[in-house]
């Protein structure tokens, strides 16, 4: 079994046994080590997420550029087609 004395830390600022999980010393109110590294992991955390979020944009814009390229490109192919067809009628056409 675990001794739940364990658990408890003094605080860094008055040295009171405080619960190694508390947010925050209840004797003098300084914010303990481990909730300042919970915060800092969240930050952490956030930022990873952040940086994640961007890259997945960043990956779908670049593939919505490619898809506009190769849509800009396809219809440049059907528009010479075109043209090519229009040619090929006026020569026909013509006597
Ligand atoms: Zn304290």
């Amino acid at each position: 079994m675990r001794n739940p004395n364990a658990a408890l830390i003094p605080c860094h600022i008055c040295n009171a046994e405080i619960s190694r999980k508390a947010p925050k010393c209840p004797s003098c109110g300084t914010v303990t080590r481990y909730q300042a590294a919970a915060q800092r992991w969240s930050a952490v955390f956030i930022l990873v997420l952040l940086g994640f979020a961007l890259f997945a944009w960043y990956g779908l814009e670049q593939r919505k550029q490619a898809a506009r390229n190769d849509a800009n490109r396809a219809l440049q192919r059907l528009n010479s087609a075109a043209k090519s067809a229009e040619n090929a009628l006026d020569a026909f056409n013509s006597p």
